[in-house]
């Protein structure tokens, strides 16, 4: 049996053949149809760094049809991001790609290695906007708001005056 994935992808650095971030984020979505049907893909956006990072990301967002259950997912992502180059690097560091599982069909899961809906997405506005362009009605089964209204809810915390 199939189901959806929501997959948020990010870069901030170059690739020796796909080149600048953008364009490594270009090519993953690209190269993710290895893991399913890719539905849809968002615009790739530009972010500031965060964590120990120090370089801009871009970020995008795809939708992945898939007869993979969720821990055979997050193993094609992490060969997909070793098959870009990433050497087992920092938390939050510099990376040519990273692929996380935002959201899933089959609703919640959880184990030692995979936490889903992903853990921080509902506070990031580099995973809420890409998201929101390919799937704004998804609801977030533990908090029950939708990227639209989860998106909107994070913008308005940023405009708040202190
Ligand atoms: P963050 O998870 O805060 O975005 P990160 O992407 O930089 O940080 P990584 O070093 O790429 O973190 O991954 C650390 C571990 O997180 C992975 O090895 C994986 O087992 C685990 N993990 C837990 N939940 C997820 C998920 N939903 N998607 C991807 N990896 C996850
Ligand atoms: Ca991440
Ligand atoms: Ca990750």
């Amino acid at each position: 049996m199939s189901s959806t994935f929501l997959v948020a992808l990010g870069s901030n650095r170059r690739h020796h053949l796909y080149g600048l971030p953008r364009d490594v984020v270009h090519a993953a979505m690209e190269e993710l149809s290895a893991l399913g049907t890719v539905t849809a893909r968002s615009p790739v956006i530009s972010s500031a760094p965060m964590g120990a990072a120090r370089r801009r990301f871009a970020n995008a967002a795809a939708l992945i049809e898939s007869e993979y259950d969720p821990e055979s997912m997050l193993a094609g992502l992490k060969w997909l991001e070793s098959e870009f180059g990433r050497r087992g690097s920092r938390r939050w560091g510099d990376r040519v790609l990273d692929l996380d599982i935002v959201l899933w069909s089959g609703g919640v899961w959880r184990s030692r290695a995979l936490t889903i809906p992903h853990q921080s997405f509902r506070e990031r506005g580099f995973v809420l906007t890409p998201a929101s362009a390919i799937a704004p009605d998804w609801r977030d089964p533990v908090s029950g708001q939708n990227v639209r209204q989860l998106k909107a809810r994070l913008t308005r915390k940023a405009t708040l005056p202190r």
